[in-house]
């Protein structure tokens, strides 16, 4: 099972593990009882196009019927879709169940808030206790909920594609990767009068053409599509698209901390100033870039629930993570991959420049990540605050230097603690990156 964070059975991002031996029909069952039992009402359901997605779906939705709560059945969906169709409707939650970017044998099961926004580590907890306990509302038997179905993906597509205007046709080669991005993302592109170059936008849950997560090493197709279909960009989504990554116009993929800092500077600029919210663990890119535009950045622990609470809760312009997941508060504060694309169009068609341009303002950082064993995390964690009290500990310990900085985290799920160095040379990346290792090793 994917713990760590809440609990035993809930990891950073819901229930996860693999379909039908890890995760199974009955966990799915007691999980519907659970989100019936916590957020009784009309609960939203979706599922991405994993094989075992419809057997999870179908289980999670007989659970919540049993607690007395309809259930709206939205079909195959990006978790961004779902998200926005509870926000959008009377809907007392959602669940969808997604693995994300895992492998195909991966399955999982999250939930989400009445407002759109996925469950915070304190509500996983409160299921985790409730699936625990096993005491369940249990409704007469002519009480128990009905499924109903609905568009929840004409909502979202309209939604998105209304959220911008384009002054020109833009040339866009999309990778779905078979996921369920398949069945919004070239739909919202066309809506913006865009020519698609569609590659796996077929939906596919044995992912036969790449795995879910759209690392750089497997869009080798992609960035020939771009080049070869004269495409303005690239982009490819992971099996749920809420994350999206990107090709330049000239077939190179630009790293997911410049997407960051490009759409956060964007952000910044449109509001004259204001907050960017993002996991300790991104680049200084986005900090000298967010700054540079007269805004702030806060800093938060590594995982996006939290992040999309402290935006809300500081009312930030922006935020996201630096592996795609960017979060577009005037629309949705969770992670979105229709609107990323959106978006970033937006941003060319505005300024008129290329990817290539907009990545080239953004400041260059080498980054150095990797791991060291580590199997006392609380003493590492104590003795980090008494090696290092100025550094930032809001998630293990980083440390700040002029030219760089070095995060140590111990895992949540593994044991050992990971480090990330990133300096403006890739000499001094790999110096700070020593010093993080030599420093674990020094205390345990
Ligand atoms: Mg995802």
């Amino acid at each position: 099972m994917r713990a760590g964070g809440a609990g035993e059975l809930f990891g950073t991002n819901g229930v996860r593990g693999i379909a039908n031996s890890e995760l199974t029909a009955e966990m799915a069952l007691d999980l519907g009882r659970t989100i019936g039992s916590l957020r009784p009402g009309k609960i939203a359901i979706a599922c991405d196009t994993r094989i075992s997605s419809s057997m999870l779906k179908s289980a999670v939705s007989a659970g919540i019927m049993s607690t007395g709560s309809d259930v709206v059945d939205i079909g195959v969906a990006p978790t961004p879709a779902l998200q926005f169709y509870v926000k959008e409707t009377e809907c007392s939650a959602g669940v969808i169940v997604t693995a994300s970017h895992n492998p195909r044998e991966y399955n999982g099961i999250k939930f989400v808030q009445e407002n759109g926004v996925e469950f915070y580590r304190e509500m996983d907890e409160e299921s985790e206790r409730v699936y625990m306990s096993k005491k369940f509302r249990i409704a007469e038997w002519d009480k128990v909920g009905q499924l109903y179905r609905d568009d929840g993906l004409r909502r979202y597509i309209e939604a998105v594609a209304d959220s911008v205007e384009l002054d020109r046709k833009y040339r866009i080669a999309v990778d779905c990767g078979n996921g369920a991005g398949s069945f919004t993302t070239p739909e919202i592109l066309k809506r913006l009068d865009c020519d698609v170059y569609g590659i796996n936008c077929n939906p596919d849950g044995r992912f036969p053409a790449r795995n879910p997560e759209p690392v750089e090493e497997s869009l080798d197709l992609l960035k020939k599509a771009v080049v070869d279909f004269k495409a303005d960009i690239g982009v490819a989504h992971d099996g749920d698209a809420d994350r999206a990554v990107f090709v330049d116009e000239k077939g190179r993929f630009v790293n997911e901390d410049v997407m960051l800092a490009i759409m956060a500077k964007h952000y910044v600029e449109k509001s004259r100033g204001g907050l960017v919210v993002t996991p300790i663990s991104s680049s200084k890119c986005v900090e000298d870039a967010v700054k540079a535009a007269g805004g702030e950045i806060v800093y938060t622990p590594v995982g996006s629930p939290v992040v999309a609470k402290v935006m809300i809760e500081k009312n930030a312009v922006f935020g996201g993570e630096g592996n795609g997941g960017l979060i577009f508060p005037e629309h949705l504060v969770a992670r979105d991959g229709g609107m990323s694309v959106a978006k970033v169009l937006e941003l060319m068609d505005s300024t008129g420049k290329k990817l290539s341009e907009l990545a080239a303002e953004i400041p260059k950082y080498h980054i150095v990540k990797g791991k060291v064993e580590c199997r006392d995390k609380k003493r590492l964690l104590e003795e980090l605050k008494k090696e290092f009290p100025d550094a930032n500990h809001i998630d293990g310990a980083r440390i700040d230097f002029d030219d760089g900085w070095v995060l140590i985290r111990p895992s949540g799920t593994e044991p050992i603690a990971r480090i990330y160095a990133e300096g403006r040379t890739e000499e001094r990346a790999r110096e700070l990156y020593e010093f993080g290792v030599e420093a674990v090793k020094k205390i345990l």
